[in-house]
């Protein structure tokens, strides 16, 4: 799908600031964007492609693009737009308060249980989104999710599904593959469907109700395939942390065969309610 021309911008028109972070493949810097002399500037987050020569990095880098501009959700990073000559900048929303998993850790004391639960309903409601547009993300992890608000999170990082259709980049960057939130056929075969992108929510969820502790910490990646296949999971959180009800929701979604595991819908649903039952308690 070629890229809408709506999307093109007028290079002069964005200012970068600050380093935000580095990705694989582009630098991300905060920065503004003035649309017209009377439009004000919008708050953006501009991704810096790194390199500049070869012809087929630049396409490959355009099309985490591509994908972005086919999505309109509240809960996903929107694209604004593409400063097509190089460097190619991409122009997209800026989420104030960064990576989800540094702010969970920052903001460890203040942060209800009703307050993460709402940010995985909100995700929930991105993912199903994205699977009624028949797309499967591939990278669900708290460090794909960033903040806009304290009660508004968004989903990121649409770089793996664009990646790993190259046969040549899985094998060749087998040890950057995410595998501790991997569905096991995903890490045995390669399956990445509807299926095993709830397996990797569940593991999305599991890091937020940690309030941002890293999946399988101390683990190696290779013992990580054998303890699945064993029959372990990522342990219960304290309940303090997690409802029981939650928790033997991520059991469902780690279940080891794809097709018996719940649906986006199913789960968007006990998430709600989840949510709904933890507010309802907060206020007796
Ligand atoms: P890649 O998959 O391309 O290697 P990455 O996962 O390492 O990328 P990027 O998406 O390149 O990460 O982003 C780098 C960092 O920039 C992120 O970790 C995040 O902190 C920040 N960032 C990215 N996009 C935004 C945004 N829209 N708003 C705020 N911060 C952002």
């Amino acid at each position: 799908a070629p890229l809408n021309r709506d999307y093109h911008i007028d290079r002069h028109r964005v200012t970068l600031e600050e380093l935000l972070g580095e990705g694989q493949f582009g630098d991300v810097y905060r920065g503004t964007y003035e649309p017209s002399e009377s439009s004000g500037v919008l708050a953006v987050a501009v991704k810096a492609c790194k390199v500049e020569s070869e012809e087929t990095q630049a396409s490959n880098f355009l099309e985490e693009a591509y994908i972005m501009q086919q999505f309109q959700h509240p809960h996903i990073i929107k694209l604004v737009g593409v400063c097509f000559e190089s460097p190619i900048w991409i122009v997209m929303e800026l989420a104030p308060f960064g990576e989800l998993r540094s702010y969970l850790i920052r903001n460890k004391g203040v942060l209800d249980l009703a307050t993460l639960l709402l940010y995985c309903h909100q995700l929930s409601g991105a993912l199903s989104y994205l699977d009624s547009r028949k797309f499967v993300h591939r990278d669900i992890a708290a460090r794909n999710v960033l903040v806009s608000t304290h009660q508004c999170v968004k989903l990121s990082d649409f770089g793996l599904s664009r990646w790993i259709e190259h046969e040549s980049f899985y094998t060749a960057s087998r040890g950057k593959l995410p595998i501790k939130w991997m569905a096991p056929e995903s890490i045995n075969f390669r399956r990445f469907t509807p299926a095993s992108d709830m397996w990797m929510f569940g593991v999305c969820i599991w890091e937020i109700m940690m309030r941002g502790v890293k999946p399988w910490h101390g683990t190696r990646n290779q013992d990580v395939v054998h303890k699945l296949e064993a029959g372990e999971r990522l342990a219960m959180p304290p309940a303090e942390f997690c409802p029981p009800q939650l928790y033997a929701l991520l059991c469902q979604m780690w279940t080891y065969e794809p097709n018996q595991r719940p649906t986006i819908g199913e789960v968007k649903e006990v998430l709600h309610e989840v949510l709904v039952e933890e507010r309802n308690h907060a206020t007796d």
